[in-house]
């Protein structure tokens, strides 16, 4: 195949990337069985696979196409996409999305989609955490930088082995640039203590890192404009257990949508890593009671990072 056709093979594929984006399917990989509520069909997964193969390979390609100089042999492609005979570019047989797509407000970059790496030794975390927010830099690549004070990027231990994920930042948290430091974030804190933890040794951020305006949830295209900061960050922290504080952070970290009863109650995979689904502190604060039920989340996190949970449940 010529080099024009394999760049045109994977710019389809990369589209079609996209549009599983647009549809809520974040990222992909296999899924166990038990994930039934999944939005993708297992059919698919094959297709998948291929888009997946392919993002990476057009990362490689146009790092390979940038690098290469005029007199530079031209770059090797053909080991790097799927042969198409084998592997047929799938076709769309979805509707046309009517979640909007990525509104890139600037040309920031943002990094590229691609399976985590090898785990970073605990000394390096902290510094390639902060190029994470230099990469952030005065974000503009979305709306919701007009009405942010503040980037809240995230709070806590770059070696944390447990690490919460919530929506987005509030009042308070766009006023003072920290994740969790309203009322809900005192309610988190005293969650965190009660799994025998301190704030410090958790690592806490959010699905998107500017605060909506009234507090409204983020929106799919600033959700998925925000992603890849928050995956980076998983990546580097490395956590073993993630907790998903509500349905926003669980439907943008699994992939998956409906209600948090039906996606409490188990152990999810967050590409290797243990993932609980928990309510959100503020859903807790209008209704107490069902602070029984998360912390029956808490202990199912508690023991899959297999320390002990105190015998009786927060008085919080
Ligand atoms: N709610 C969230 O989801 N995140 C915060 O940081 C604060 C409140």
């Amino acid at each position: 195949m010529t080099e024009a056709l394999q760049k045109s093979a994977l710019q389809e594929l990369v589209a079609r990337l996209e549009f599983y984006r647009e549809l809520g399917i974040y990222d992909f990989y296999r899924r166990g069985v038990a994930d039934d509520a999944m939005i993708l069909p297992a059919s698919t997964n094959e297709e998948v696979e291929i888009a997946n193969v392919a993002i990476r390979a057009a990362a490689e390609v146009s790092h390979a196409v940038e690098v290469a100089s005029p007199a530079s042999p031209a770059p090797v492609l053909s080991s790097a996409i799927p042969n198409p005979v084998h592997s047929p570019v799938p076709s769309p047989n979805f509707e046309e999305s009517t979640i909007p797509r990525r509104t890139l407000v600037s040309n920031q970059p943002v990094p590229p989609l691609v399976s985590f790496g090898p785990v970073l030794p605990g000394a390096q975390r902290p510094a390639a955490l902060a190029a994470i927010r230099d990469l952030i830099g005065d974000c503009q690549r979305c709306r919701l930088a007009q009405g942010r004070n503040k980037i809240v990027f995230a709070d806590g231990d770059a070696n944390a082995q447990l690490m919460f994920v919530g929506e987005g930042p509030g009042a308070d948290e766009d006023a003072q640039g920290l994740p969790f430091v309203g009322r809900a974030g005192q309610l988190l804190n005293n969650m965190i203590g009660a799994m025998g933890l301190k704030r410090e040794q958790v690592y806490i951020a959010n699905i998107v890192k500017c605060r909506p305006p009234q507090n409204r949830k983020p929106e799919p295209d600033e959700a998925h404009t925000c992603m890849p900061f928050l995956e980076r960050q998983i990546e580097v922290v490395r956590p073993r257990v993630l907790v998903a504080l509500g349905a926003t952070a669980a439907t943008y970290l699994l992939g998956m949508r409906g209600s948090i009863a039906s996606m409490r109650g188990r152990i999810h995979d967050y590409r290797g890593i243990q993932t609980v689904v928990t309510y959100h502190p503020a859903f807790l604060l209008r209704d107490p009671a069902q602070k029984k039920e998360a912390w029956k989340d808490l202990q199912m996190a508690m023991s899959a990072l297999g320390i002990k949970a105190p015998s009786r449940a927060p008085q919080a």
